[in-house]
């Protein structure tokens, strides 16, 4: 028989790899508390209707979808916006807005899994409710900005467009929803011409065409300013186009004047989700050709969870990608610069020199994890030899002796595993000495 597998998609995050995505969670939960996001922790398993209200169907069609055991056809969540805007109609409805929530954890699709694509992934997602001013929107691009930046990744870019400028030009000439939903997926794919061949109206097709070319013509000069003058030209004429226009100028002014350069200005970028109505982003690094992140504004989910007419705009980072990517960048520095080690945590292990010191050796281990220094025990009953040699082999920074003849003394022995010193301290001093070593 095979030997036990994680099930296709999923992963086992070893300890390197876990270290590395807790330190990710820990940046994004140190940004929401910078921001003023606090944080709520929904379920997992949703009801399969709340998921199906609206989350388009590039998402409904890779749900994972059963019934439980009183047959009620449950969710694994596959984003985190539906359970907040469950939140926010129900629980929260009577909260003052401006809202802002921040949640973390896992969520689940059906994709085809490959590298940085799997089936559980995780996600930090922050929503602001309440707001349909600019500042909003550029307050989410901000902190996703800031939290790029304290996670230590380099040359990321934003992507930016604009949903309401899109449907606007479809509305033009009253394409019903559904229709607009499955032209914009086709976009959302980079399938042009195929969403092209669904709008029947000469002219809005024309004003598509000439905005879905506008995007080859960004790529060879990325420069916000003209690129937004341009689109400004070319939906002359269908003021709700122009209002998003204008809504898009004001939203990258903000953000400039704060600091975070945001070159492309796609508009001809769409999103899977059928819920945005405004701005729209995703964040990119040269080296992975999937986004690390994505979000946007979507002024009318909460209406469609039968709440108040609530504007809300949020984001959601892949926090699987965001990791592969800094180890990418993180490679290709350390073949520059061989020598940029990372900060190791430092180990140490307590020793009972023989079976009689036993049961001190495990109180002078909690004694030194109360004092916060992080403690292993010798726990295989070893010779202090055969102990020493697997310290030395599993690279323990100290190792503490733990001797009769000592301990009589209120000491023990620290041995630097790496200099090969040691020296006899007292045990009220072995945290505060520990502490202080590198
Ligand atoms: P979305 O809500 O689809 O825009 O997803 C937000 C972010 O989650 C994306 O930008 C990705 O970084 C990440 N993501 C989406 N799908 C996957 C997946 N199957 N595996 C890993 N990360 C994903």
């Amino acid at each position: 028989m095979d030997d036990f597998q994680p099930v296709r998609g999923m992963r086992d995050l070893l300890p390197e790899e876990a270290e590395n995505l807790v330190s990710i969670i820990d940046k994004a939960k140190k940004t929401a508390a910078l921001y003023g996001y606090r944080e709520v922790i929904t379920p997992v398993v949703e009801s399969f209707e709340l998921l199906n209200v609206k989350s388009g169907e590039e998402i409904r069609a890779r749900m994972f979808v059963f019934e439980d055991l009183g047959r009620r056809k449950i969710v694994l969540r596959p984003e985190f916006t539906a359970s907040i805007a469950r939140l926010i109609t129900t629980t929260l409805k009577n909260e003052p807005k401006p809202l802002r929530i921040f949640s973390v954890g896992s969520v689940y699709r059906y994709d085809e899994p490959q590298r940085g694509r799997y089936r559980e992934f995780w996600q930090s997602n922050f929503e602001l409710a309440g707001s349909s001013m600019p500042e909003s929107d550029a307050e989410i691009l901000l902190l996703t900005n800031r939290l790029m930046k304290e996670i230590g990744l380099v040359n990321y870019e934003f992507k930016l467009g604009h949903v309401g400028i899109l449907r606007a030009i479809l509305n033009q000439e009253g394409i019903d929803e559904q229709t607009q939903n499955a032209i914009l997926q086709k976009m959302d794919k980079r399938e042009f011409d195929v969403a092209l061949e669904l709008v029947a109206d000469k002219k809005s097709r024309k004003t598509l065409e000439s905005l879905i070319n506008l995007r080859e013509l960004e790529s060879v000069s990325p420069n916000p300013s003209a690129i937004m003058e341009k689109i400004k030209q070319l939906v002359e004429g269908c003021e709700d186009a122009a209002k998003a226009v204008r809504n898009l100028s004001d939203i990258l002014e903000l953000v400039h004047k704060s600091g975070c350069q945001i070159k492309t200005v796609d508009p001809a970028f769409a999103r899977g989700l059928e819920y945005y109505t405004g701005m729209i982003f995703e964040i990119y690094i040269p080296e992975l050709d999937i986004a690390i992140g994505g979000g946007g504004r979507y002024d009318r989910l909460i209406e469609v969870f039968r709440g108040e007419p609530t504007p809300a705009v949020g984001v959601a980072h892949g926090l699987d990608r965001i990791a592969l990517a800094k180890q990418m960048q993180s490679q290709m520095r350390n073949t520059v610069t061989t020598k940029s080690r990372g900060r190791k945590k430092r180990r140490v292990i307590v020793i009972p020199i023989n079976e009689a010191m036993k049961d001190e050796a495990i109180k002078i281990s909690e004694l030194l994890r109360k004092a916060g220094v992080g403690t292993e025990l010798e726990v295989m009953g070893r010779k202090m030899a055969r102990a020493l040699e697997d310290a030395d082999r599993r690279k323990v920074d100290y190792t503490v002796l733990v001797g009769e003849r000592e301990m009589k003394e209120g000491k023990v022995v620290i041995r630097n595993l790496a200099e090969r010193e040691q020296k006899t301290v007292d045990i009220d001093n072995l945290a505060k000495i520990l502490r202080r070593q590198k």
